[in-house]
């Protein structure tokens, strides 16, 4: 039955659409479906309905099984609980994309602005248990097979990326690629909150909401939030990735899960004798690619020629101008080549979008982390309640892999928080409990939170160990509802 092609074409289309590897793609044969099966996702309500009730097909059926367990979730009330609210999500990153598949869960109109047109980062991420485990109850295991296969707890961020957007798509999400979000429009005339598009998608009707959440990674912050920088001594972290062309050869060569100098001092020791690389730590993971990441010393950049000039300024060592890139190549390929005992075969560049190497090299020296994770604005009676989730409220250390995991926290933690807002909680009490569960946030690891994954849920309960909701009260946070009377 598995191997048998649909002769229905709506069949043809759904297994298009699964298989999609690429963002342009999943769009395309994602309005090809539901126009073959007349069914209109801006109909955001009834949308996923329709889609099951026309799509009679096992391997869809097999996807709404674990969408609608999920759904079923006594949370969600029936996605009835913000079917009055309309929410504005800035990033299509992994972050947003979940926190926009919990708002259309909670029965949410969700549109998705994200201003890159593809998704095209390699880099691959380690995945905490129970971000598996939440992934898998998604469906994505339904969505891309080779999740999570075996003992291995990496995706690449594309393909987590890819499977958010087919789960987002599925349940009536609007995701816009290659729109700019540029700012907020305050209410005038009867018009509620819209944003600043480019390009402007809406030119007519612009979708105003009532809920703006803010996923735009580490180095985008909306007005109204302050962030706290953190600084440690001086890091330069480089990424590699090299093709995988899934030969036998390279079946056989072992990852490297994070070797730490002060674990492994022979091996770090040979490579700096051996190739003048010096680094603190490396990782391999075999994915879609061979991903490497490593901490490098600066003075061994500097010997080998990486970095042109030494500035006791982050910005200005890493700038463009002050690296040579051919350089960069060579210092990846040789730390990735000796990491693996010189086994991998080939070993050639995975590109990047610009068609070059890709390789990266980034400062992790300061990292920031937002002062608070949501606001209220009201303007001419009308509220829009803020929040940030992913990178944006709290950037990770990398060696630590906790993007995704408080990432996600931090998304479900905002849907309970749009829950309330939906339920029609008071203001004030909603940002102080938003602000008391975000006190937990930054100490989270898979010590600490629950470890009974099946009952995790947007309600920060089910995950967190000791969570007090009114840590934090209405008093204190009312620096964060900004109401502006008209004059
Ligand atoms: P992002 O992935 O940055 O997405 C933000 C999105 O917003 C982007 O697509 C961007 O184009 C879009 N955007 C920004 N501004 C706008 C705008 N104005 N309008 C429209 N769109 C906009 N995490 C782990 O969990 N495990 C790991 O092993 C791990 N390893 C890492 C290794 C390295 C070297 C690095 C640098 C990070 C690592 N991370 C890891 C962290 C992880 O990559 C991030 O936590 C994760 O990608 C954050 O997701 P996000 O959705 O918050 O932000």
């Amino acid at each position: 039955m598995a191997n048998q092609e649909p002769t229905d074409p709506s069949h043809a289309l759904f297994d298009l659409f699964v298989t999609a590897e690429s963002c342009r793609d999943v769009q395309q044969h994602f309005s090809a479906l539901c126009e073959q099966l007349q069914v209109d996702p801006k109909d955001y309500r009834v949308f996923y309905s329709k889609l099951k009730e026309r799509l009679n097909y096992w391997k869809a059926k097999d996807l709404w099984k674990e969408i609608d367990k999920r759904a079923s979730h006594k949370d969600y009330q029936q996605r009835k609980a913000c079917a009055e609210n309309k929410c504005l999500v800035l990033g299509a990153g992994p972050c947003g994309l979940r926190a926009a598949v919990e708002l259309a869960l909670l029965g949410a109109q969700v549109l998705v602005v994200e201003k890159r047109a593809s998704f095209s980062r390699n880099n691959v991420l380690h995945l905490w248990p129970y971000t598996i485990y939440d992934l898998r109850g998604l469906g994505a295991k339904k969505l891309y097979g080779r999740l999570c296969t075996g003992t291995l707890d990496h995706i690449s961020i594309r393909q987590l990326q890819l499977i958010l957007l087919k789960v987002a798509l599925v349940l009536g999400v609007e995701v816009l690629t290659a729109v700019e979000f540029q700012g907020l429009e305050e209410p005038s005339g009867d018009k509620g909150w819209t944003a600043k598009l480019h390009p402007n998608p809406h030119p007519t009707l612009a979708f105003e909401f009532d809920v703006f959440i803010s996923a735009g990674g580490g180095s985008f912050l909306p007005d109204g939030f302050k962030q706290k920088e953190l600084r440690a001594t001086l890091a330069i972290g480089i990424t590699a990735n090299f093709t995988n062309r899934h030969t036998a050869a390279e079946a056989q060569v072992a990852e490297i899960s994070g070797v730490a100098r002060i674990y492994n001092q022979k091996f770090f020791h040979d490579l700096l004798t051996q190739t003048g690389i010096d680094l603190e730590n490396i990782v391999y993971y075999k994915d879609d690619t061979h991903y490497f990441v490593m901490t490098a010393k600066k003075e061994s950049l500097l010997k080998k020629g990486v970095i042109k000039q030494d500035y006791s300024d982050a910005e200005q060592l890493l700038a463009r101008e002050n690296v040579d890139h051919d350089a960069l190549w060579r210092y990846a390929y040789e730390a990735a080549n000796f990491s693996t005992n010189r086994q991998l075969p080939e070993l050639e560049f995975a590109t990047n979008p610009a068609g070059r190497p890709d390789v990266a090299m980034f400062d992790f020296t300061c990292m920031h982390r937002a002062e608070h994770a949501s606001l209220v604005r009201e303007r001419r009676g009308k509220k829009l309640l803020m929040g940030l989730v992913g990178d944006s409220l709290v950037e990770p250390f990398w060696p630590l892999g906790t993007g995704i995991a408080r990432g996600f926290f931090a998304a479900f933690d905002t849907a309970w928080m749009v829950r309330s807002w939906g339920l029609g909680i008071p203001c004030l009490q909603v940002l102080a409990e938003r602000e008391s569960i975000y006190q937990l946030l930054s100490q989270t690891d898979p010590g600490n939170t629950k470890n009974n994954y099946t009952s995790y849920s947007i309600r920060p309960s089910t995950r967190y160990r000791h969570v007090n909701l009114s840590a934090i009260q209405v008093h204190q946070v009312q620096h964060l509802y900004h109401i502006c009377l008209p004059h």
